[in-house]
């Protein structure tokens, strides 16, 4: 069980809108740590957000526009600590020191970089070489980074992170072995994290892989989308008895999955159940599924929806919660940055002191 003093940190890019895989695999997290009463760290990657780029994107609007979107869902910039990964430059120097002791193999075998590089198209014209850039090969350092600069000890993440947290506990605690002990190792990601399928059958939810749900969809979207969803292919045979979605979803085909997997983070349970019970029993029922789903969706954006809207939740009153936020982290985490300099043996910024 955690403890109320110890320190949250987790980020979101601002590659898109949020989404139902954002929202149950980190954002309420979030909420519920921050009502609890932890230190929040909650950031938006901006850096990130650069190590997929091909042009020039507007970064700055999307962060506004997703920075909107956390306060609807009711972050609070008075009790965490929500701020612009880009406005604490010194991640970058951390990044650079933490690099040195990150071995390039390890680097190789991540899965976002294997992913991206398995997803690359054949080079026909005979040129050689690996076109991908050390920023994206990087990003694990620069998450590292994200996460001791601020000591965290809980990094409330999806899923599909937990490999990335486990190379930062790794770089931490290479960086002890060789320098002493400087930087805090934070906890694996919880057993139990959420990877939320696409509503296409992949394996996940993304803002890069058009396959979402939304947190901002209105009703006549959300049916569109849950009506598109592809739900022509036979039932495969549920093999056992459970109704435990962990056993009883990875059976069904992987768009009708996650259908249920939305409805079971939304509606009642007994809501759910039943829709199990009609899918054991082979009912033609899809068509219900759909719409009555889309009714739970619809009832959770509505009130995200109107407060994204409300007259006060305003790009001007963001940038002032980033100014203040990025006053409260910057001295945290230059104690680190300093920590690591003086560790490593080139001695305390001359400028800084
Ligand atoms: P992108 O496609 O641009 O990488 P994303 O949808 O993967 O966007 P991120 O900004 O990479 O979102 O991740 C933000 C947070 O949301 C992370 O904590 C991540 O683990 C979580 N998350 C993202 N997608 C899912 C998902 N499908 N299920 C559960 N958690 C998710
Ligand atoms: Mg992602």
């Amino acid at each position: 069980m955690a403890e109320k003093n110890e320190i949250i940190l987790s980020g979101i890019r601002p590659t898109g809108r949020l989404h139902y895989g954002n929202y149950f695999g980190a954002i309420q997290h979030f909420l519920k740590l921050q009502e609890e009463g932890y230190r929040c760290y909650y950031f938006i990657a901006d850096y990130h957000a650069l190590t997929t780029i091909v042009e020039r994107v507007d970064f700055y609007q999307q962060t506004i526009d997703m920075l909107r979107t956390y306060v609807a869902c009711g972050l609070d910039p008075d009790r965490s600590i929500i701020y612009r990964q880009s406005d604490l430059p010194c991640t970058a120097e951390l990044t650079l020191l933490l690099g040195m002791v990150t071995n390039i193999g390890h680097l190789e075998r991540g899965t976002t970089y294997k992913d991206k590089l398995s997803k690359l198209p054949e080079r026909r014209d005979g040129t050689e070489g690996n076109p991908l850039s050390y920023g994206l090969l990087g990003y694990p350092v620069l998450m590292a980074a994200d996460i001791l600069i601020v000591k965290a000890d809980i990094v409330p993440v999806g899923d599909d992170q937990r490999q990335h947290v486990e190379m930062a506990m790794d770089i931490a605690q290479k960086f002890n072995a060789r320098f002493g002990e400087t930087l805090k190792v934070p906890a694996p990601v919880a057993r139990n994290a959420l990877r939320l399928p696409g509503l296409d059958g992949s394996e996940k939810m993304g803002k890069s892989e058009n396959n979402t749900l939304d947190l901002l969809d209105d009703p006549k979207t959300v049916l569109k989308k849950l009506k598109g969803v592809q739900t022509s292919t036979d039932p495969l045979p549920l093999e056992s008895e459970s109704t435990d979605p962990d056993v009883v979803i990875p059976q069904m085909p992987a768009s009708v999955g996650a259908l249920y997997r939305i409805l079971h983070l939304l509606a009642p349970e007994e809501v759910y159940l039943d829709f199990v019970g009609k899918y054991r029993r082979g009912e033609k029922f899809y068509g219900t599924l759909k719409t009555t789903l889309a009714e739970y969706v619809s009832a959770f954006n509505a009130p995200i929806i109107e407060r994204f809207h409300a007259p006060d939740n305003t790009e001007e009153y963001v940038k002032e919660f980033l100014r203040e936020n990025a006053i409260k982290v910057t001295p945290v985490a230059l104690d680190t940055v300093e920590a690591c300099r003086k560790a490593m043996g080139i001695g305390h910024s001359l400028y800084r002191a």
